[in-house]
Parts: C-alpha cells; sequence; structure tokens
C-alpha cells in the first residue's frame, strides 16, 4: 500500500561544466551583495577564483574550514564574516566546509550558497554538526540549507582520484539507506535508484579517466540525487555504524561508508527486498550488496577496517556503542549478527 507524508526542503541548483561563473549571479538572486568565501587551507585557489568572479561582491576569503567544524573554527568564522560586512557565505569545497557554513547560518541566520567539490552531500541537508571538547553534536534545523547550490564538475577535477571513488561509494549510501528509510517515499525512492545509478556508471570511468567530463558529470550528478535523499528521510543502520566507527576510532568518513555499506545492507537485505531489488537493477547486478562490494573491488578502494589501522579488539567495543543507542532500523539491531557484519567488514570479506 502506498502511504507516505512528503514534506519537500526548498532548494535552488544550478547545475553544469563552468557554472561557477554565475556565483555573483547566485548571491544577487538570494537577496545578498557581500559575499564571505570558506574554504580548507587545501583549497585557497579554487577560493581565489571564486572571489574573482564575485568581483565587487566579494567580502573576502576565509580558509579556516576543518574536519567535524570545531566550534573554535565556527565562532572565528562568524566573527570575521560580521567584521567584514559580509551579507552570505559561499562555501568551496567538501562537507567540511560546507559544515562550517552551516555553522555560521545556525548562529548567524546568514544565508549560503553552497559550491560542493566532492560527493559527501551536505550540501541539501538541513543537518550540521559541531564539535566542542571532543564530542560531535548533530542536530537538524532548516535555517542551514544553503539557499542555493552550484554543482559544477570542473571544481571536482582536482579532487584526488582515491578520494573522488570513496566519496562516490558515500554518496551511494545515502541513496540506498534512503529505499528503506522509515520516512521514505516513492519520490525519494526514484531519485536514489537514479542516484545510484549514475554513479555506478560514473565512478568506474572516472577510475579509467579521472578529468573524463563526462564521468565527472554524472558522479555530481548522482551525488546531487544522493545528497537530496539524505536531505529527506532518515538513515539507519549504515549511517549508524559508520557514525560510531568514525567518532569513536577516528576513521576517515568516506573510506569507512565505502567499507561498510555492502555489509550493513547485507544485514538489512532480508527485511527490505524492495530496497535491494531496486539498488540491483540500479547498477545492473543480482544482488544489491554482493554488487556494492564488487564495484569497490572493482574500483580498488579500500575494503576493510584493517586496512584503516582499526584492531580486531575495538570491534566488541565498537558493536556495544552501536547496540548502546537504539535507533530505528528496517531489522532489529542484534548484537551476535550486528558483530558478524562487523568481523566481515574488518576482514574485508563477501557480504552475506
Ligand atoms: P572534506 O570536506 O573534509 O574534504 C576532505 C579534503 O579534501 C579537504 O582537505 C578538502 O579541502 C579537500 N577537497 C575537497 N574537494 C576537493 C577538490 N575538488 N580538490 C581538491 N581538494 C579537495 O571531506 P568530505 O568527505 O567532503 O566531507 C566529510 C565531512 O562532511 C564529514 O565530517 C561529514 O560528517 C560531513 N557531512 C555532513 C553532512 C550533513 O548533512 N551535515 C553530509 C555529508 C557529510
Amino acid at each position: 500500500m502506498i502511504n507516505f507524508t512528503y514534506t519537500a526542503l526548498p532548494s535552488r541548483v544550478v547545475f553544469g561544466a563552468g557554472k561557477l561563473a554565475s556565483v555573483a549571479e547566485e548571491v544577487r538572486a538570494i537577496g545578498a551583495s557581500r559575499a564571505l568565501v570558506l574554504c580548507t587551507p587545501q583549497q585557497t585557489k579554487q577560493a581565489e577564483q571564486v572571489a574573482a568572479l564575485l568581483g565587487d561582491c566579494s567580502a573576502g576569503i576565509h580558509d579556516g574550514a576543518e574536519m567535524h567544524v570545531p566550534i573554535e573554527s565556527a565562532r572565528k568564522a562568524r566573527e570575521i564574516a560580521r567584521a567584514l560586512g559580509a551579507d552570505c557565505a559561499v562555501a568551496v569545497g567538501g562537507g567540511s566546509t560546507i559544515g562550517l557554513g552551516k555553522a555560521i547560518a545556525l548562529d548567524s541566520g546568514l544565508p549560503i550558497i553552497a559550491v560542493p567539490t566532492t560527493y559527501a552531500g551536505s550540501e541539501m541537508t538541513p543537518v550540521y554538526g559541531i564539535t566542542e571538547n571532543g564530542i560531535k553534536t548533530t542536530g537538524k534545523d532548516e535555517r542551514v540549507v544553503p539557499k542555493s547550490v552550484i554543482y559544477d564538475p570542473e571544481l571536482t577535477y582536482s579532487l584526488p582520484l582515491g578520494m573522488s571513488l570513496v566519496s562516490g561509494m558515500n554518496a551511494i549510501a545515502h541513496a540506498a539507506e534512503g529505499l528503506y528509510a522509515k520516512d521514505g517515499n516513492p519520490v525519494m525512492s526514484l531519485i536514489a535508484e537514479e542516484g545510484i545509478r549514475a554513479l555506478a556508471a560514473g565512478l568506474p570511468a572516472l577510475r579509467a579517466g579521472a578529468q573524463d567530463a563526462e564521468a565527472r558529470a554524472q558522479c555530481l550528478y548522482g551525488a546531487w540525487l544522493c545528497s537530496s535523499v539524505l536531505g529527506h528521510v532518515g538513515m539507519a543502520l549504515h549511517h549508524k555504524l559508520c557514525h560510531t566507527l568514525g567518532g569513536s576510532f577516528n576513521l576517515p568518513h568516506a573510506e569507512t561508508h565505502s567499507i561498510v555499506l555492502p555489509h550493513s545492507l547485507a544485514y538489512n537485505s532480508p527485511a527490505a527486498p524492495d530496497a535491494m531489488a531496486r539498488i540491483a537493477r540500479a547498477i545492473g547486478a543480482k544482488d544489491g550488496p554482493k554488487g556494492l562490494h564488487a564495484l569497490a573491488q572493482q574500483l580498488g578502494v579500500p575494503m576493510a577496517l584493517r586496512d584503516l589501522g582499526v584492531v580486531e579488539s575495538d570491534l566488541d567495543r565498537a558493536c556495544d556503542i552501536a547496540l548502546s543507542n537504539p535507533y530505528w532500523n528496517p531489522r532489529p539491531i542484534e548484537a551476535m549478527p550486528l558483530r558478524a557484519v562487523l568481523q566481515r567488514a574488518w576482514e574485508g570479506s563477501a557480504p552475506q
């Protein structure tokens, strides 16, 4: 039976190679005229390019974005935005930089324009995360949703191939879990399936040629769709596990998602056959989890948590943490099978 409630988030998306050139137009379109450009120290070149395109609309560049948005960095960025008289921020980068923009928006209401340069997908969601005293707190607030998002595949050419591939698998994870979300709906399922299809086609093409314009466009298009799913419906076991592992053992975000995904989906497979069938169809495989495992192998990305430095004796603790905080999942979370999921993800063996 079809039965759902769907509230669409407001979003404006400008997509295409070379579309960064419209950044000043986007600033004016949201009713602003003075933009602070945010980036990490690694992406100052791209930020300078944006500031040059903004011309008179540029208030300056702040290259203080860091992973996990430490509260001190958010406070500093807010202060700089105020001091420079910025009436909006343009966040050029991945989830960390867009996260900094969100932290500013949350506190000051400053509108953000996001220019994503990875496939992580923060730009279409109302979710923010801020780290204080080593603890990352996440929350949801529509004020942090970017007013406009410019997806320009040309900005992703400089994302190293290995990072691009795991970032793409990270994006697939959002759509895959969206397909069995408690609050899912038919529109999101269509978007999720198309997002997975685009990435499953684009990522192998990217591996064959990291500067392939069509592959870069496909992957960013897929990332947009997957990000939209992440913004509209709730996530389950897979995201919970990655959050637990990432936070407790300080693991890299995208690699962790990429490694765990086939195993967490295999766990949920008996309880979500329709979602698995859609994943399988999107990637052109017989089985969703096994197909994604094969895709990861084909891409040559890390396959085992032990390759990220996790030691086997940590798995019991990871399992306990994941169990300690009850959350919705299509299949009830049970200790023994969950521990087996972690074991297989640690070893990099085939999903079961
Ligand atoms: P990131 O933003 O931390 O970027 C990793 C590194 O790659 C940085 O040094 C960055 O400057 C560099 N980089 C990014 N794009 C580049 C490019 N095109 N060329 C060269 N270098 C580039 O990594 P990420 O994976 O995009 O984001 C991960 C973070 O985002 C995590 O903290 C995660 O929790 C958060 N996130 C939040 C949401 C949300 O909805 N709030 C969604 C997804 C991810």
